[in-house]
This record gives structure tokens, C-alpha cells and sequence, in this order.
């Protein structure tokens, strides 16, 4: 394997405060029980506010660079020219402090990213930063079908490992295909970085009914634990990451993968019992990567709006999630009602979600109260 890091940190989602500044010092602290626990894969990205400087500060700054390994990205979108790939590339070394990236990927490969990656010979760039010993191994994070990805991986043998969204609720997924993209790596012999296997949080907390299935079996393991051992115990596997948010959460994973214990057969049924359970709620499959909110000539915080919904219909309706809504629709940022259909958020979202007509559903659970 690359990386001996069962675990690696994402870096996307840092703790913030309400103004969303990053809270450097909490950063710092995880960073070093991360570090302490013997992991060592960092994955942060161009598109991630602020989470490069973060992590030069809190580790490069801090720990000797043979010490830990990074994973960084290029992102299609921001490309508009041939020259902006060396650009970016340069100034996320800088932003990281570092003079080679251990993990390079082109960010969310998929079939509109795909050919601003070929038109500006992004595979090329990489493979000569690689010659130059820049970087270490190359690679690309994938959101799309699977026929799309054994032809990208038939054509671009060159790449050391791919990045997958895995976990069980959207293993049979027909849009993200989870097991057939997993499979496809598999057969191309690739190791696979998963990114999502808790799906933006979506798997770390379930109605009462529901978590009583996993702690009747296990009372002191939590829900994250179950959608990480149920996607680390595959083979092939080589890291998988999460996104940790605070200091609970890195203790949390931390205590799946020091000493990780792959998944029984009797723990997978009981997984695949909650997956029916839980596909069987009408929710958005979100995953707040916010991807689609800096775009919204609405402001309106997509994402944000769609966590209202899900709550209400996974848990009932409450004034709960009616004041979270209020809170997320004040000032400048519109109601789910103001959206103008421009599509802009579709033509980025990871997730495929069609965000113009959720926001009709959302719509109408909230602003006619
Ligand atoms: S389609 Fe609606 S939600 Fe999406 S970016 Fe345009 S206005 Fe915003
Ligand atoms: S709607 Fe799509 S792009 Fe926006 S936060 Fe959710 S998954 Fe990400």
C-alpha cells in the first residue's frame, strides 16, 4: 500500500466559529492526538477555504515533513487557462509550506470536469511534477459512474490510486454507485481512498429505532464507528477518510482504526438492516460539501436548507428545524422559495442532486409556515 494510515484526516471541514474563521487552536490539538495515534494521511484541497494554511500551521510548521503525508488537489472549475495549473499548483506548495505533496489528485473527476482536466493536459502535468519528485503519486478523486471510470482508468493507466465515495447507504446507489465504482477500481488493481463513508454526518446519527439496532449489539460503539469498519474492512482499501469537525469526533475515529477490527458477517447484516431502514425516508441525499453555495446568485445556503428537511422528515416536524430554517434564510440569503432555477449549483454538485426541484419540496414544508 502507499500509505500505512488506515485513517486519514479530510480536511474540509474543519471546526469554525459563527462567523466561519477556522478555530486554529482546536485544529492544532487534533492535529496532534491524530499524529500521537500514529496515523498520518492529511487530505486537504485548493477548494477547501482556508484548510491548507490551516494545516501548514497546526502540522507543516510543527512536525517534521518525513513524518506525515499529504494529500492535495487541483480543481477543474477553477481552471481557465493552461497556465493556471502550474499556478494553482505552485501556490497550494506555498499555501502547505511544502516542497512535495505525497498524494496529488485532480479534484472530482466527472463527466463535465473531465475534459477541462484533457484540454489543459492535466494527466501530463501531474505525471512531470511526479518525474520532478513533486509529487509522489498521482491520482483523482471520482464522482461518477462506473463505465465513466474504467474508461478514465483505461486511458490513464498512470495514476497510482483513485479516491472513491463509499459507504453503505449508497452502495447500490444508482447515481453514486458505490460498489460498481469500487469493483471497477478494484479490477484496474488501483487502491482506493474513500472519501464520504459517513456521507457528510448522514450516518452518524440515526432516530432512536434505528441506533437501538447497533447498540443493542455494541453499546459503546457509535453510529460514525459502524459506516467506518463497514468501508474499511474492504480490500483494497488503503485510507479512509473523514472529515472531523471537533476534537470529539477525531477521538471517536480514532478509536475505530487504533486496532481496527474488521466487520463480521453477523455485523454486516445488522448493517444492511439499517440501510433499509434508512432508504426508506424520504431525505436529500446531501453531503454539505457547500460546493454549490459561493455560486447561488440567491445566497441561498443550500445545503443548510436541506438539513431542515431532512430532520423534519426523518424525524418529524418541529419547531426546531422551523427556527434552524429561519436562521439559514435571514438577510442576504434567500428562502428556499427565492431560487431563480439558473442551475448553477446543479452544474457543480457533486452529489447529482436535482437542487432546483428539492428546493420546491423544501419549499413547501417550511415557507408556507
Ligand atoms: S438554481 Fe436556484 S439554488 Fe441553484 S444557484 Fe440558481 S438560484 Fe441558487
Ligand atoms: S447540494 Fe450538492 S453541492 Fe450542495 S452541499 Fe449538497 S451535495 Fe454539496
Amino acid at each position: 500500500m502507499l500509505s500505512n494510515s488506515k485513517l486519514g484526516f479530510g480536511l474540509m471541514r474543519l471546526p469554525k466559529d459563527g462567523e466561519g474563521n477556522i478555530l486554529q487552536e482546536e485544529v492544532t490539538r487534533m492535529v496532534d492526538a491524530f499524529m500521537k495515534s500514529g496515523m498520518n494521511y492529511f487530505d486537504t484541497a485548493y477548494a477547501y477555504g482556508g484548510s491548507e494554511a490551516s494545516m501548514k500551521k497546526a502540522l507543516v510548521d510543527r512536525y517534521p515533513r518525513e513524518s506525515f503525508t499529504i494529500a492535495d488537489k487541483l480543481p477543474a472549475w477553477k481552471l481557465k487557462s493552461e497556465e493556471d495549473v502550474e499556478r494553482i499548483f505552485k501556490e497550494s506548495m506555498e499555501l502547505c509550506g511544502v516542497k512535495y505533496f505525497d498524494f496529488y489528485l485532480l479534484h472530482s473527476i466527472e463527466a463535465s470536469h473531465l475534459p477541462t482536466y484533457e484540454k489543459y493536459h492535466c494527466f501530463e502535468f501531474l505525471q512531470e511534477m511526479k518525474k520532478q519528485g513533486k509529487i509522489r503519486y498521482i491520482g483523482f478523486s471520482y464522482h461518477d459512474n462506473a463505465e465513466l471510470l474504467d474508461e478514465v482508468l483505461t486511458r490513464h493507466s498512470e495514476v497510482d490510486f483513485v479516491q472513491l465515495q463509499l459507504n453503505y447507504l449508497d452502495w447500490e446507489n444508482g447515481v453514486i454507485q458505490s460498489r460498481k465504482n469500487y469493483e471497477t477500481a478494484r479490477k484496474h488493481n488501483k487502491p482506493v481512498v474513500v472519501m464520504e463513508p459517513v456521507k457528510g454526518g448522514t450516518l452518524a446519527a440515526f432516530p432512536e429505532d434505528i441506533e437501538k439496532i447497533y447498540k443493542d449489539y455494541a453499546p459503546e460503539k457509535s453510529a460514525a464507528s459502524w459506516a467506518l469498519r463497514y468501508i474499511g474492512s474492504l480490500e483494497g482499501v488503503m485510507t479512509v477518510l473523514s472529515g472531523m469537525s471537533n476534537e470529539e469526533q477525531m477521538k471517536d475515529n480514532l478509536n475505530t482504526f487504533v486496532n481496527f477490527q474488521p466487520m463480521s458477517e453477523e455485523e454486516c447484516g445488522l448493517v444492511r438492516e439499517v440501510t433499509s431502514k434508512v432508504l426508506s425516508f424520504p431525505t436529500i441525499p446531501c453531503t454539505g460539501c457547500r460546493y454549490c453555495v459561493p455560486g447561488c446568485p440567491m445566497k441561498i445556503q443550500i445545503p443548510d436548507l436541506f438539513t431542515a428537511y431532512n430532520s423534519a422528515k426523518t424525524y418529524g416536524p418541529s419547531r426546531r428545524y422551523d427556527t434552524w430554517y429561519k436562521d439559514h434564510t435571514q438577510g442576504e440569503h434567500g428562502t428556499a422559495s427565492a431560487c431563480v432555477g439558473c442551475g448553477q449549483c446543479e452544474g457543480v454538485c457533486p452529489q447529482h442532486l436535482e437542487i432546483i426541484s428539492l428546493l420546491k419540496n423544501v419549499s413547501e414544508e417550511f415557507d408556507a409556515s
